[in-house]
């Protein structure tokens, strides 16, 4: 069981997402505990100020340090391995790599920022920085919402089909294999002889040598990563692949 705290100005947002689907399932069999919390609840004045404006001058307002590190100190846990995040478009790129590092944690706080982003000083009250990627949202919720997901997924009996969280993209450093479903022939369309076969040998071959040509088209970059676990017959065929675009891409 993995319990998520989302620390956030606008506990509104996840209202939703958490009453669909996987997510709500996993929460229904206690596998995931997602708890929202009010950031303005840990304000400390009668207007339940959050914000200020940025020492220096410049546009728009800072979130303030003590109604966060109050909120963090609040909800983290004793006794258990907790992690607190703080969501940023400058933390470190979340990846598959960082989702199951996660994963083993049994408490994850994520802290939402909104604004111009928070005030420095709360980097010294959280264990890492995550960004979902280079570009900028408006609030933190968003990006909270990702990788609650994506870990979730990684919690044992979340996803009905255990396999198909490991066959998933990025889990084996590769691109999954392409996949069809009936009907067999859709606009002069056909699915793949061998997928209709029935022979699970070539099947299995089949998709691992698909997933390696659209790793190589599409992402050289983690072909590259994943060399070192390549077979050589498997470093043979990419070189062969390669050598057929003729200069030109991959
Ligand atoms: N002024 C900040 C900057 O240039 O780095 C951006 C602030 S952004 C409008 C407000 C908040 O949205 C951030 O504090 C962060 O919590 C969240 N956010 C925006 N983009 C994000 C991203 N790519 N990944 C994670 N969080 C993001």
């Amino acid at each position: 069981m993995i319990q998520f705290d989302v620390i956030t100005l606008f506990p509104g947002m996840f209202l939703s997402p958490l009453q669909e689907s996987i997510l709500y399932k996993a929460r229904q069999k206690g596998l995931v505990q997602i708890i929202v919390h009010d950031l303005r609840r840990f304000t400390y004045d009668k207007h339940n100020t959050a914000d200020d404006k940025p020492y220096g001058g410049g546009p728009g307002m800072v979130m303030k340090v003590e109604p966060i590190t109050t909120a963090v100190e609040h909800v983290r846990q004793t006794g258990i391995k907790t992690r607190v995040v703080l969501l940023s478009p400058q933390g470190v790129l979340f990846t598959q790599e960082a989702a199951q590092r996660l994963s083993t944690f049994q408490q994850i706080i994520l802290v939402c920022g909104r604004y111009e982003g928070v005030d420095e000083r709360v980097l010294n009250f959280v264990d890492e920085e995550i960004s979902i990627g280079d570009y900028v949202l408006s609030g933190g919720e968003l990006p909270a919402m990702v990788i609650i997901d994506t870990v979730a997924r990684l919690v044992p009996g979340v996803v009905g089909d255990e396999a198909s969280v490991h066959e998933d993209s990025f889990t084996n450093g590769l691109l999954k294999y392409p996949q069809y479903t009936r009907p067999a022939t859709f606009r002069g369309l056909e699915v793949p002889e061998v997928l209709l076969s029935g022979d699970h040998e070539r099947i299995k071959t089949w998709r691992r040598i698909e997933a390696l040509r659209k790793t190589v088209i599409r992402r050289a970059d983690l072909i590259e990563r994943a060399w070192m676990s390549l077979t050589e017959q498997e470093k043979q065929f990419i070189a062969t692949l390669r050598q057929s675009y003729n200069g030109d891409r991959p």
